[in-house]
């Protein structure tokens, strides 16, 4: 019966109150993750950053004010990853809570490029088990043009880990995927990975996925819709893994993505005070 009433209310929602046309389109300019998605996909996305916001409290803390784009560029990221998934993924919790900045830590580091990275990972905070999501709007705001880092699907992805009961960078698998293909496939890439950081070698990913298997899954998702091209290539059977959760192929879409012919135009500023 939930069920039945929940798809009503969601449907009244959508037919009253989805997300103003242009102001969707101002988040979508803000995201270049978005960066190869069909027309037909980024509706369905507004309709869950729609449902998103509605079912969602977003709650500011330490004297952060509420500007018109923030709820729009969160749910819009924090919907990426159930897209395909469903709404329902997000079940069990309610509430983000959104504090100016201040409790990440900073640090570096470089890729087999040579690129250096700069990272900002929580010291405090993250998600918890069916509690809110925590997050920091100038991180949110600073890493939208850093390739590979996403706050926001980083704390949703350690949602989705959480969906088992408990929190190992194994969320719950679809039919036809199988556990032990998931194992090894992240055990060989955990392992090569603080293999490298032990050794003080340049890392594929986020040195901070070298932490725990829950770290692992929450950076290699970031990576997977940030920088598709870089996780397939250090960790391809990884990639095949997160593409079969999340039933998408950020690779494919962003090859076939037409190349920028001008700069995007810009959304409205988005301020981190
Ligand atoms: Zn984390």
């Amino acid at each position: 019966m939930f069920g039945l009433f929940q798809n009503w209310r969601r449907r009244r929602q959508l037919e009253s109150a989805r997300l103003p046309e242009a102001e969707w389109r101002a988040t979508v300019a803000n995201l270049p993750i978005l960066e190869g998605l069909s027309p037909a996909d980024l509706e369905r996305l507004r309709d869950l950053a729609t449902l998103f916001l509605a079912e969602k409290t977003l709650d500011l803390a330490g004297g952060l004010e509420l500007t018109p784009a923030m709820g729009p560029l969160i749910a819009a990221q924090a919907c990426l990853p159930i897209l395909d998934l469903g709404l329902d993924y997000y079940r069990d919790w309610s509430a983000v809570i959104l504090y100016p900045e201040g409790f990440l830590a900073h640090h570096e580091y470089t890729d087999p490029n040579g690129l250096v990275h700069n990272v900002h990972r929580p010291l405090i905070g993250e998600a918890w088990e069916r509690g809110p999501v925590i997050l920091s709007w100038a991180d949110i705001v600073e890493t939208l043009d850093q390739p590979g880092l996403n706050v926001v699907i980083h704390e949703m992805a350690h949602k989705l880990d959480m969906l088992t009961g408990a929190v190992n960078g194994l969320p719950p698998l679809h039919r036809g995927m199988a556990v032990r293909n998931w194992s090894r496939a992240f055990t060989a890439a955990y392992d090569h990975l603080r293999r490298n950081v032990d050794r003080g070698r340049p890392t594929a990913l986020d040195p901070y996925a070298a932490d725990s298997p829950a770290e692992f899954f929450a950076v290699a998702s970031e990576a997977f819709f940030e920088t598709p091209a870089v996780i397939a290539d250090a960790y391809p059977a990884v990639y095949l893994q997160l593409r079969a959760f999340y039933r998408q192929d950020p690779l494919a879409r962003r090859a076939s993505a037409p190349p920028p012919t001008a700069p995007v135009p810009p959304g409205p500023p988005l301020e981190s005070e």
